[in-house]
């Protein structure tokens, strides 16, 4: 069984209210060895079934939060839960292989894990169809557009079914359109497979359209000032994004941003 890593300086105790959640951050701090402090005191939780993004400046440590997760960087203080084994990590670049069809490519992480032949094609071709590029399997990359680049990149993640799943702006670099798109197809995705998912963004739109919860973050040192539950029901359809109730709620986030209050 995969290990549950607790990176500590101080652990998650047992009466911990994050203690039971897919990922948990515990008064989470980051201090670079230069002296650059990035993160303070953050604390929240992410269960399955839900989907968390965080909106805040440039350079107020969400990325760095996100690599905390992944244990790509150690934090300085406070304690991360999570299952390492099991994350699916999705960047804005989509890191294909550029020699490697989309089949291929698509393949790669369950052939890192170690499944056989049969067992990887099985995952790879059902994920290709879920993210909607099936037909597309024998291309290679320089074929692909930006939009179908970052969906062969989540259905590659989507082989290895991650219960928890961390976007570092995975669709910052697409037209507006795709994005919306993708944004639509994401929470598809979301609610099917039931992850835990943890989403940066810049987009406050993209932020309210998929989550259950936006938590936005101060300038740096990266805290959380806000959070806000997302009542709208899933399925989301496009057309939400028009709603008075949303557009609402797009202006209250907007506002924390700012710097006003919740
Ligand atoms: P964001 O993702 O919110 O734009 P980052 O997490 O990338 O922000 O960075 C947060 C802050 O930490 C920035 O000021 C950045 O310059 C700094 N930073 C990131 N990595 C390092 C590092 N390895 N050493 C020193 N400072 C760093």
């Amino acid at each position: 069984m995969a290990e549950t890593v607790t990176s500590t300086t101080a652990s998650v105790g047992a009466a911990s209210p994050t203690g039971r959640k897919a990922l948990a951050f515990d008064r989470i701090g980051m201090v670079f060895p230069d002296g650059t402090e990035a993160l303070r005191d953050i604390s929240f939780g992410v269960e399955r079934g839900e989907f968390v993004t965080i909106v805040g400046p440039s350079g107020c440590g969400k990325s760095t939060l996100l690599k905390i997760a992944s244990g790509l960087v150690t934090n300085t203080s406070g304690s991360v839960q999570v299952d390492r084994e099991r994350i699916g990590y999705v960047f804005q670049d989509a890191t294909l292989l550029q020699w490697r069809t989309v089949q291929a490519n698509v393949e790669l992480f369950a052939e890192l894990h170690g499944l056989g032949k049969s067992e990887r094609r099985r995952l790879a071709s059902e994920a290709i169809e879920l993210v909607g590029l099936s037909g597309f399997e024998n291309h290679y990359p320089k074929s692909l557009s930006g939009g179908m680049k970052m969906r062969a990149s989540l259905a590659r993640t989507l082989t290895l079914r991650p219960p928890v799943f961390l976007f570092d702006e995975p669709f910052g670099a697409v037209d507006e359109i795709t994005r919306e798109h993708l944004n639509d197809e994401t929470q598809q995705l979301f609610q099917r497979e039931g992850f835990a998912g943890l989403f940066i963004t810049h987009s406050i739109s993209e932020a309210v359209f998929m989550s259950t919860r936006v938590l936005v973050m101060s300038a740096r040192p990266g805290r959380i000032v806000a959070e806000f539950d997302v009542p709208f029901e899933y399925p989301r359809v496009p057309d939400l994004r028009f709603d008075p109730d949303f557009a609402h709620l797009a202006g209250e986030v907007s506002h924390a941003l700012r710097g006003g209050h919740s």
